[in-house]
């Protein structure tokens, strides 16, 4: 198996145009037509954990932080990035990150958490714009079926837990084919009327060169008439943040118990108490302030995420309890998420979560 067949594979997952503009998820490191050896499921693509994959002669990292963020101009080893790329490069190893695109997707980073906490009724805290758009055609009416199935083979039509959703309406199409031309109907140089239909469906903005693609390729029209626009509505399975509830309630005391259980927390930054029951809970995995506001607006009672600055734990404004456990805590079963979706598709390859624990955020509790 090529390192393109795995990379390929988790893109399928969550498609790398879903990550942030700051991001730099993809293959950071590394040549994806060699062959892959083995794959080591991390965090952090530290210089730790390439060593772990020398060791086990695995030659795929596959971890959530991209360890290149910004360009690198020189590369002398004088930082830990340097190092690990280094160290990668020197020996073959393989680095692939999936980020802020494996934040966005529904069973991703933040639904792992949401399941954990054992939520329900669950969805996008903040879903994402500019992920939808529209797909139109007119097909002969004979051919109509087999156009519109094309468009949901490659994922067109899909809304929610509904698929091969479209809107098809009768009407009459004209055009003369020039010199030149081999019309499927009609004759060259004549004007011709014919009888089509407008197909009309969603599909997600990535799978675009896809689902047009296989339109065109079962359509039997020499010159395919089509028109794409980008759609104001998002995508409610793509977004940052997710939010749902608990089966019961919980005191607020209770459900900080629960949250230490979970993630095997030694502490919890949060603002003061409110002293009422909690139900809805917000969460984003890794650094998620940009969302106090989204969780205050859905009504949620807790927001648990990480990297709260100072300042912004006054966002609570007495409104919402804001938790937060940890960067590194919050987001620790990514490794499992990783390594299990690729065991589940290659049950015969080697894949392992790493033993290096590549937290560099350290606890003095006396
Ligand atoms: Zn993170």
């Amino acid at each position: 198996m090529k390192i393109a067949d795995i990379i390929s594979f988790l893109e399928s997952l969550a498609h790398p145009s879903l990550q942030e503009h700051y991001d730099n998820a993809g293959l950071v490191i590394g040549e994806k037509n060699r062959e892959c050896s083995g794959i080591i499921c991390s965090l952090d693509a530290t210089e730790e954990v390439i060593k772990e994959a020398i060791t086990k002669n695995y030659n795929l990292v596959v971890a959530h932080h991209p360890i290149i963020f910004g360009g690198l101009k020189k590369i002398n080893g004088k930082n830990y990035v340097e190092k690990t790329v280094i160290t990668a490069i020197k020996n073959d190893i393989a680095i692939y990150a999936i980020h802020t695109n494996l934040d966005n997707v529904v069973n991703g980073v933040n639904g792992r958490i949401a399941r954990l906490l054992g939520l329900e009724n669950i969805s996008i805290l903040s879903p994402k714009e500019g992920t939808l758009k529209k797909l139109f055609t007119f097909a002969p009416l004979d051919k109509a079926e087999q156009v519109r199935n094309a468009i949901f083979k490659a994922g067109g039509g899909q809304i929610g837990n509904y698929s091969e959703c479209s809107f098809n309406a009768e009407g009459v199409g004209t055009f003369k084919g020039e010199e030149g031309t081999n019309p499927y109907v009609g004759e060259v140089g004549k004007q011709h009327r014919e009888n089509e239909i407008k197909i009309e469906a969603i599909f997600p903005a990535w799978l675009e060169n896809k689902v047009v693609n296989s339109m065109k390729a079962a359509h039997p029209y020499e010159e395919v008439a089509y028109d794409i626009i980008n759609l104001a509505n998002k995508h409610q399975g793509i977004g940052s943040g997710m939010i749902g509830e608990l089966t019961e309630p919980m005191t607020e005391m209770n459900f900080l118990i629960h949250l230490k259980k979970i993630f095997n927390l030694r502490v919890i930054r949060h603002t003061a108490l409110l002293n009422r029951p909690v139900k809805k809970i917000a969460l984003c995995g890794g650094a998620g302030s940009f969302l106090v506001s989204t969780a205050l607006a859905a009504g949620a009672d807790i927001y648990t995420t990480a990297d709260m600055k100072y300042h912004e734990f006054f966002d609570a404004n007495g409104k919402i309890l804001i938790a937060d456990i940890g960067h590194y805590e919050s987001e620790q079963f990514t490794i499992d998420l990783l390594t299990e979706i690729l065991e589940q598709k290659f049950p015969n390859f080697a894949v392992l979560k790493t033993k290096v624990e590549t937290n560099p955020v350290k606890y003095f509790v006396e």
